[in-house]
Parts: structure tokens; sequence; C-alpha cells
């Protein structure tokens, strides 16, 4: 650990690293939430409960879905990270500098995030249904109309991290809300209790549901003589078979919609016209072939694999003919060379 200032030895002296009595029940409602793909997938989104001036939040590269087998939560230096956050220091984005006690783990690239809130619990997912509409170019009209009664904000899109932490704390108003959706990213609740958090994000994601359309039947015919030691076929009800219908193939090759697939996926998808597929060693973890279905590297990673099936689910949420709003060049390439998210990615593979 990093001691840039006295006072943070002092708080590492004084503070208690013993867990708070409800950590556990945290640990036990974000094994569920971590285990439904609708709302987390792989590594993706995070949980945190703060105890006095120490916040503990999960680690980066850990799965929530782990909570109950794995320690996934680090204690953090919560008056240090606000006031780095406060300050504009550049320390906001390496949460590490603020882990207390001797974990070997780092906090999550989200840490700011958590610590912008005033709630004691914070609990942020990258829901499905919350993407459908928080990718869309109307999405501010769509999210006022769905979370009319919900006290929300709504974010702009900023990479993960302290610029992100901050735009939101800028928004929270006062009384604080306790919902906010983050353009292109996800959703995050807060509360005051372990207890009160899975009914307020319950309330706020059945709000947000919105209905699959446009089912597309796959035709694998002519491509399972394609498969190779490179590339594999998906079972014919895999959902990533939804990308190949071809509106749904010209949205997916568009751009990047929401951070992880970028981490994880590479920038965009890539379509495949006729049978020739890529090298798969120069190759993305899966391609489109409109019209037709969608295949998958034999070495593709279980991160990933829930990233292009996150894909597939949040486009078929998307009415017909939604303007959609895409990550542009710069942001694809700020998320693409990020040593935190390589950090990430290795611990996920
Ligand atoms: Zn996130």
């Amino acid at each position: 650990m990093v001691l840039h200032r006295p006072e943070k030895v002092s708080l590492k002296m004084i503070v208690s690293l013993t867990p708070p009595q409800d950590l556990a029940d945290l640990a036990a409602y974000s094994a569920q939430i971590g285990a439904d793909p609708l709302l987390i997938q792989g590594a993706g989104g995070n949980t945190s409960v703060k105890d006095g001036d120490v916040m503990w939040v999960k680690a980066s590269g850990t799965n929530l879905a782990d909570a109950l087998d794995k320690d996934i939560f680090v204690p953090v230096d919560l008056p240090a990270m606000r006031a780095s956050l406060a300050d504009g220091s550049p320390d906001a984005d390496k949460p590490m500098q603020f882990l207390l006690g001797d974990s070997t783990l780092r906090p999550s690239i989200e840490t700011s995030l958590h610590a912008a809130f005033p709630h004691r619990v914070v609990i942020h997912v990258h829901c499905v249904n919350t993407l459908s509409h928080a990718v869309r170019a109307d999405a501010e009209a769509i999210l006022a109309e769905k979370l009319d009664g919900f006290d929300w904000r709504l974010a702009p899109y900023a990479k993960p991290g302290a610029n992100l932490a901050r735009a939101v704390r800028d928004r929270l108003g006062e009384p604080p809300a306790d919902v906010a959706v983050l353009r292109n990213h996800g959703l995050i609740i807060a509360a005051d209790t372990v207890a009160a958090a899975p009914d307020l994000l319950a309330r706020v994601t059945a709000a947000l549901a919105a209905p699959e359309t446009r089912p597309f039947t796959p035709v694998l015919d002519s491509l399972f003589p394609l498969a190779n030691g490179q590339w594999r076929v998906p079972e014919p009800k895999d959902a990533l078979h939804q990308l190949a219908s071809p509106a749904r193939a010209e949205q997916a090759a568009a751009g990047s919609l929401y951070p992880d697939h970028v981490i994880f996926c590479g920038v965009a998808a890539h379509c495949v016209d006729g049978d020739r597929l890529p090298d798969a060693s120069e190759a993305p973890p899966f391609v489109i072939l409109p019209g037709r279905g969608v295949m998958v590297r034999t070495d593709m990673s279980p991160g990933a694999l829930a990233m292009s099936r996150c894909l597939a689910d949040v486009l078929v949420r998307v009415p017909e003919g939604a303007e959609l709003t895409y990550l542009t060049e710069s942001e694809n390439l700020e998320l693409l060379d990020w040593d935190a998210e390589k950090y990430r990615q290795r611990l996920n593979v």
C-alpha cells in the first residue's frame, strides 16, 4: 500500500478492518445477482458497503457470483478516496492507493463510483434491460417515462473511473438520488441498508423491463462445415445467434455500445460475408455471419462469451429502427489502452 499523507497512516492505525456485520448479507445478495446474466456478465458490476471511514468494495477481476465462496471484498480508505475525487486528483483513478490492510487483490476500478454516493450500500450492475434504453439516442425521454416515481438521475458516458464518479456525484442532488442510470454503461442503486437494496433494484429493473423483439431463427446447416480447430458453432438455441439477424448484425457491426464489450470482445462486432473465416489468432472472439448465425473461437474466454451473449441480450430488447449511440473512436481507444483493465482481464481468463 502506498501512503502519501500522514492521515492515511493514522486511519490505517486506528480503524478496525473487521468487516461490518452485514458484509455477509451483501455477499449473499452479490452472489445472487452475479448469477443472473441479465444483471451481471462475467467480472462486470460491483457492490459495496460503507462502515464508518472504511468502504468494503468488490475487488477488480473477481466475480460477484463467487461472493459466497471466496473473499471478493477489499477495504478502502473512504475519506481519502473522496478527497481525491473532490480535489480532482488523478489518484482517484488508482484505487490501489486507497487499499487498507494487506490484501493482494486490487479494489475495483469503479471504486470511486461507490465512494461518490453518501448511501451506505451501493449496487452497480450492467443490467441488460437498462442498457437496452441507455444505448439509445433518446435514452433520456424513455427513461423519464419508465422511471417516473423514482428519484433517479442520468449520467453521461465517461470511461469507468474517477471522471464518471464525479459526473454521477455532481448530479445526485439533495437529498441525493438513489438510482443512477449511466449512459452506455449500466445502472446503480443505493440504499442505507443491505436489506433495502434488493427491493429497490427489483423495482427499478422491473420498471425498465424491455420485451424481446424480432426473434431470429438461425440457419446453421451451412455453418457446421466451417467449424474447425479455431472456430465452432454454438448450440442452435444459444442467444448469440440472435446477433445474426441482418438488422442486428448491422447494429452490432456499427460500433461498441458499452465499455465491457470493448474490453472483452474488441471494438464493435465483426461480420463475415461468405464462408471465409478470419485466422482466429487475429480475430475477435466471435464473428457474425448475417442471416445465418454466429461462430465463436474455440479458445474464447468465459468473460468474452458472457459479454458476447450480453450484446445479443441487449439488441433483442432494442426496438426496430431505434437510433443507437455508439462509443466514439477515442472512447474505444482509451478502453483498449488501459493498464487497470489489462489486470482485470488477466484475472478473468
Ligand atoms: Zn460498470
